[in-house]
């Protein structure tokens, strides 16, 4: 034991120097495209061992990734990981596409797993039960959002899973692509056993992200929803609208999706290429919801709207999206809106909702291995619906 720790701890500091050398650089250091694993400086403040996968730069593979977690203070609550969803967001992370990249870059928001050591101060939860947590770890927690229960508006500066600074810390955080994490109780949420947990993952990103905005803007029973690209939080999102009791519609770029729509449970699917199928839609929608993550023209599906109605954004478009025509917004009084995840009360809210309308993502589980094929295909759309990772594979 004692001599495989110092091994463990002499190559950490190996890998720590090479990291720390290459800033500025990442990109053309050989060593860090090569795949080989990565490790925190040896100086990283303690807590417990931790390991995962991470991206050494934009143009980097994700490669095995050795941590530390910190220790589980009085309010909060260290999980084994058993699951992290593959979201969008995690690969335009990794990959700096929105900017902002703090590498190593370890990504994932869908977290499922099991309590494994609770503070001294928890109630809600404790050892064994399963839990998941999402897009947030922490706010300020005295904001006006905050009191409100919408955290991920903390005026102060909501911490998110990954890639965001951690007040608690000073480093910066690391998400669930990895064996275990220590998260304050507040940002948990349970997860009813009932609820299969690879499939209840993303319901913590996808299944927030699409029943907020539905939530907020009052979709009705026997309201024609459409719901804008059929991914990872479209596919999800179909779920949710027709559990809500609405008239739900796919739009999709993809033939195959279209006749995928059905079993979904939509009531119908349009192929937004179709212009003679789009024109025969115009005037028809109650409210809109875009989950397309990409920059993309809005102008047809506002034109898809009724006079007074909303078409909501929840993908964060990079900067080139199409200019809106005022034209498509005056003559039928419409809005653009966005909408960012949830809260914590409303996670739960969708986790519960999810569980009595026995909605569950449509997963395909991979090994941690396979993560870089994984970001490929979801790119390319390969994949019906959402990657899950299953977590035990770092052990393989
Ligand atoms: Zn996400
Ligand atoms: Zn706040």
């Amino acid at each position: 034991m004692a001599e495989n720790s110092k091994s463990t701890l002499v190559r950490r500091d190996l890998l720590g120097s090479v990291i720390k050398a290459s800033v500025g650089i990442a990109l053309a250091d050989p060593l860090l495209n090569s795949g080989i694993a990565l490790a925190e400086p040896i100086e990283a403040p303690k807590g417990t061992e931790a390991s995962g996968y991470a991206a050494s730069a934009a143009k980097s593979p994700l490669v095995p990734f050795d941590f530390y977690r910190r220790s589980v203070g009085p309010t909060d609550v260290r999980i084994e990981i058993l699951f992290c969803g593959v979201c969008h967001s995690d690969i335009h992370t990794a990959r700096n596409e929105w900017g902002g990249t703090v590498y190593p870059c370890v990504p994932g928001h869908e977290i499922v797993g099991k309590v494994t050591e609770v503070g001294e101060k928890i109630t809600k939860f404790k050892i064994g039960d399963t839990v998941a947590v999402g897009c947030l770890v922490n706010s300020c927690q005295h904001c006006l959002s905050c009191e409100e229960g919408l955290e991920q508006f903390c005026e102060n500066g909501a911490t998110f899973t990954y890639n965001s600074p951690d007040k608690g810390t000073g480093k910066t955080t690391y998400g669930g692509y990895s064996n275990a994490v220590v998260v304050t109780e507040k940002f948990v949420v349970k997860i009813p056993s009932k609820l299969d947990p690879k499939g209840a993952a993303p319901l913590v990103c996808a299944g927030i992200t699409t029943y907020s905005p539905m939530w907020h803007w009052k979709v009705k029973p026997g309201q024609k929803v459409g719901i804008v690209g059929i991914g990872g939080l479209g596919h999800v999102a179909v779920k949710i609208a027709k559990a809500l009791g609405a008239n739900v519609f796919a739009i999709t770029t993809s033939p195959g999706k279209v006749l995928d729509a059905r079993r979904l449970g939509a009531d119908g699917a349009i192929l937004s290429l179709d212009a003679k199928i789009m024109k025969a839609h115009e005037n028809t929608f109650d409210f809109i919801l875009n989950t397309i993550p990409q920059s993309h023209d809005l102008n047809p599906y506002i034109s898809l709207l009724k006079r007074d109605r909303t078409l909501v954004v929840v993908g964060a478009l990079e900067k080139k999206s199409s200019e809106l025509i005022a034209s498509s917004l005056i003559h039928k009084r419409t809005s653009v809106a966005g909408s960012l995840i949830g809260g914590l009360a409303e996670t739960q809210e969708v986790v519960d909702f999810c569980e009595k309308h026995g909605i569950l993502a449509d997963t395909e589980v991979i090994p941690i291995q396979k993560i870089n094929e994984a970001y490929d295909r979801v790119v390319k759309k390969d994949v019906r619906y959402r990657f899950v990772i299953d977590m035990s594979s770092l052990k393989t």
